[in-house]
């Protein structure tokens, strides 16, 4: 894999002249709109008739486009992109389209530490950092034919939960599973869903405090499902199953939320524990991530996934959220990377935040 050197990049580049782009899909109208604010040009990639859209959003719409016949053109056209001056924002769809591989070696320069994707698209290597960190995750159970609980099984790589199912007993289990896909099964934590919007700047430290840097909590979510979150509009799992309709986790919008006051604490508690667990393994996770969460009754946190870049969770909070109108008015996520990267530039620590 080639080595990507953030320094050699950056040199050719006019640090007041930066252009924000990302692939117009996911978060892209935030991200835009977030740049936008913070006085950047932006600049959207994008496939076919998709930029179409944009017109109907002007303060979402990007400045200009460079269209594409696939995403995989991105990376014969680095050097078109690197004469603007383009900083890349990664999110889901951008790394899910051009692909993992492709993405890590991508000669631009990139807001972020893609060093955490081997990290985090390893199922065994989140569970090391985040248990590592102490966090609470839900259990794994190796063998199926030790489910004695309701279990939800997940197919390795597949996007936005399609093709989760849950099982109760091993005879469940055998009638549902694809052959040939690879899987893991976890206890299905019964309790309420929060996702949580973080942002670790290594380069600020003005919010709640870290060995290096300072963390900051943006937003919340949680994500409408499809089937399982209106299933019980027409019966009850059990009486569905036996008609062999199965509930399914397919992400279809994210809904606003907050969270009890009394359980922020340990909301920041296990955002600081996972950064400083990651500036050991990796170097850090910069700017936005969030933590998937299920709240038991017992007001516990388990964690069951980590995402290392903005999540379409925050798109509800295009002009701001419960909780960073405590920050300042007005601010995104989007809208909080833009601030990072001005803030890096006039600094001249870019180097810092981006890879
Ligand atoms: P994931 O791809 O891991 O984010 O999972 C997709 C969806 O499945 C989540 O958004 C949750 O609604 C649900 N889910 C995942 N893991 C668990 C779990 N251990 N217990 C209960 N629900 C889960």
């Amino acid at each position: 894999m080639a080595k990507i050197n953030i320094k050699d990049m950056l040199t050719n580049y006019d640090k007041k002249n930066l252009t924000i782009a990302t692939v117009c899909s996911h978060s892209s109208l935030q991200i835009f709109n977030g740049a936008r604010k913070e006085g950047f040009k932006t600049l959207g990639i994008a496939v076919g008739e998709k930029k179409k859209f944009y017109d109907a959003f002007p303060l979402g719409r990007p400045d200009e486009f460079m269209m594409v016949d696939d995403y995989k053109e991105i990376l014969d056209r680095t050097e078109e992109l690197k004469e603007k001056n383009v900083i890349v924002i990664p999110h889901g769809s951008f790394v899910e389209y051009l692909g993992a591989d492709k993405f890590s070696t991508l000669d631009l320069p990139t807001f972020g530490n893609r060093n955490v994707l081997m990290w985090e698209s390893d199922r065994n290597k989140e569970r090391i950092w985040l248990e590592g960190a102490g966090l609470t995750m839900p259990m794994e159970i190796k063998d199926p034919h030790d489910i004695d609980m309701p279990v939800i099984v997940k197919y390795h790589g597949a996007k936005g939960g399609r093709g989760f199912f849950i099982a109760k007993t091993y005879e469940e289990f055998q009638q549902r599973i694809k052959k040939g896909k690879s899987f893991s099964i976890q206890e299905f934590v019964m309790g309420t869903r929060y996702y949580l919007h973080y942002f670790y700047s290594p380069i600020n430290d003005d919010a709640y405090k870290l060995s290096k840097g300072s963390l900051q909590l943006l937003s919340m979510d949680r994500r409408d499902e499809t089937t399982i979150d209106e299933v019980q509009r027409l019966g009850s799992i059990q009486e569905l199953e036996e008609l062999g309709i199965h509930p399914t986790f397919v992400v279809t919008g994210n809904i606003p939320i907050v969270i009890r006051e009394s359980l922020l604490p340990k909301v920041f508690k296990m955002g600081e524990d996972v950064v400083e667990k990651s500036l050991k393994l990796f170097g850090g996770i910069i700017g936005s991530f969030c933590l998937e969460t299920v709240v038991t009754e017992d007001l516990e946190f388990k964690v069951f996934e980590i995402s290392a870049r903005i999540v379409a969770g925050t798109n509800p909070y295009i002009s701001g959220s419960p909780y960073s109108e405590f920050i300042q008015p007005d601010l995104s996520t989007g809208r909080r990377i833009a601030q990072e990267i001005k803030h890096a530039a006039k600094e001249s620590q870019l180097e810092e935040i981006l890879t």
